[in-house]
C-alpha cells in the first residue's frame, strides 16, 4: 500500500514498533521511514517580507491580515548579508512573498538591491498597496535585471474573488496589472483551482474578462490547491521513502522546492533560513541562520503540505 491509511493512524506508533518510540520527523504514525529530499544546490531564494497584508483572505496559506506579525516585516538591512551570501552560491533568482510585500516600508528598497543583482519575482495582490508605489517602483524597470510579478486573481468571477478578499478588490487587480504591463514589467496571475474544473474553460472565462477591461490577455496562468491555513492539518496521507520511489532520480524530484530552493523568514528579530515557501510553521524546517548551512540538513516530508508538492507538483514557482 502507498500510504498509511486512516486505521493505521488510529494505532499509536509504539504499539506497532515496540519498545523503540519512534522519531515522528524521521518516522510516520505507522513507523515506516518518512521520504525526504536532500538539496544540493540553490538556484532560487524565497524572501517572506511579512504577514502583514492589506486584505484578510479566510483561505490565505500564510494565515496573513491587516497588521498581523505571526512573520515580522523585513529591512533592508536583514536581507542584504543572505542576498550577498545567495550571490556567492551562484543563485539564479530572488523571489518575494508575503502577506502584501508592497505594505512593508523597506519592500522597493529590498526590490531595488535584488534586481541590481538576479531577476526578481514577486507575489502579489496588485491592489492600493502596489498602486500607491508605482512612482517609487518604476525605476526599478531599469536596473540590471527584470522583475516579474504573480497577480492573485482567484476565479473568472469578480463577486466569488471579492467574496473572499473583499469588495473592489478584483477591479484594483486589474488595474495594477494593467499598470504593470503598460510599463514594461512580466506579469502572469495565480488562480485557485477548483475540483474537477475545466481548466482550459476557466482560463478562457479569465481572458474574456481581460478584454472587457483593456488587459493584455495572453497572461499565463499558475494555479494552486487548497493548501489550508497555518498550523492547520488536513489529515493528507503520509509520505514514505517507498512512496518517493515514484520519484527515483535528481531530476524526478525537481518539482520539490526545497530541493532547490529556500526561503528568509523574520520571527522576532532574527531571520531563518526555511526550507520551502510553504512550511514556515512548523519549526522543524527551520534550517539555520545561513544559506550555506541550510543546505546540509536531509529534509523529511512530513508536512502535510509536502503531500501536495507530492502528488500534485504544488510550488510557488513559475512554470518554466
Ligand atoms: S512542502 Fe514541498 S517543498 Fe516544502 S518541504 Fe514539503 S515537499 Fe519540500
Amino acid at each position: 500500500m502507498p500510504f498509511s491509511d486512516s486505521s493505521a493512524r488510529r494505532i499509536p506508533a509504539v504499539e506497532i514498533i515496540s519498545p523503540r518510540v519512534v522519531d515522528s520527523w524521521t518516522h510516520t504514525r505507522a513507523g515506516e521511514p518518512r521520504g525526504y529530499i536532500d538539496s544540493d544546490q540553490l538556484k532560487e531564494l524565497w524572501i517572506h517580507t511579512g504577514t502583514a497584508c492589506n486584505l484578510a483572505c479566510p483561505f490565505c496559506l500564510e494565515g496573513s491580515h491587516p497588521g498581523d506579525n505571526r512573520l515580522a516585516a523585513m529591512k533592508l538591512a536583514d536581507v542584504t548579508p543572505f542576498i550577498d551570501e545567495a550571490v556567492e552560491l551562484g543563485i539564479g533568482q530572488f523571489s518575494f512573498t508575503g502577506g502584501e510585500p508592497f505594505v512593508i516600508r523597506d519592500f522597493v528598497h529590498i526590490l531595488d538591491y535584488a534586481s541590481q543583482r538576479r531577476p526578481c519575482f514577486v507575489l502579489t495582490n496588485a491592489t492600493e498597496p502596489l498602486l500607491k508605489r508605482c512612482e517609487q517602483l518604476l525605476p526599478l524597470k531599469d536596473n540590471a535585471y527584470p522583475i516579474h510579478f504573480r497577480v492573485s486573481l482567484d476565479y473568472p468571477d469578480e463577486a466569488r474573488h471579492d467574496a473572499g478578499r473583499g469588495d473592489g478588490s478584483f477591479a484594483k487587480a486589474l488595474e495594477g496589472i494593467r499598470w504593470l504591463r503598460e510599463q514594461g514589467f512580466v506579469v502572469s496571475v495565480a488562480r485557485q483551482t477548483d475540483e474537477g474544473e475545466d481548466a482550459g474553460a476557466v482560463e478562457a472565462s479569465f481572458r474574456d474578462i481581460f478584454r472587457i477591461h483593456n488587459v493584455p490577455d495572453d497572461l499565463p496562468f499558475t494555479s494552486f490547491p487548497d493548501l489550508g491555513t497555518p498550523g492547520s492539518e488536513d489529515g493528507s496521507p503520509e509520505i514514505t521513502e517507498t512512496c518517493m520511489e515514484k520519484y527515483p532520480t535528481k531530476e524526478s524530484r525537481a518539482h520539490f522546492m526545497c530541493s532547490y530552493s529556500r526561503m528568509l523568514v523574520k520571527k522576532g528579530d532574527q531571520v531563518r533560513v526555511y526550507a520551502c515557501t510553504l512550511v514556515d510553521d512548523d519549526p522543524d524546517y527551520d534550517l539555520g541562520e545561513t544559506l550555506k548551512e541550510s543546505l546540509d540538513p536531509r529534509i523529511m516530508l512530513r508536512h502535510h503540505r509536502c503531500f501536495a508538492c507530492y502528488r500534485f507538483g504544488a510550488s510557488c514557482a513559475e512554470p518554466t
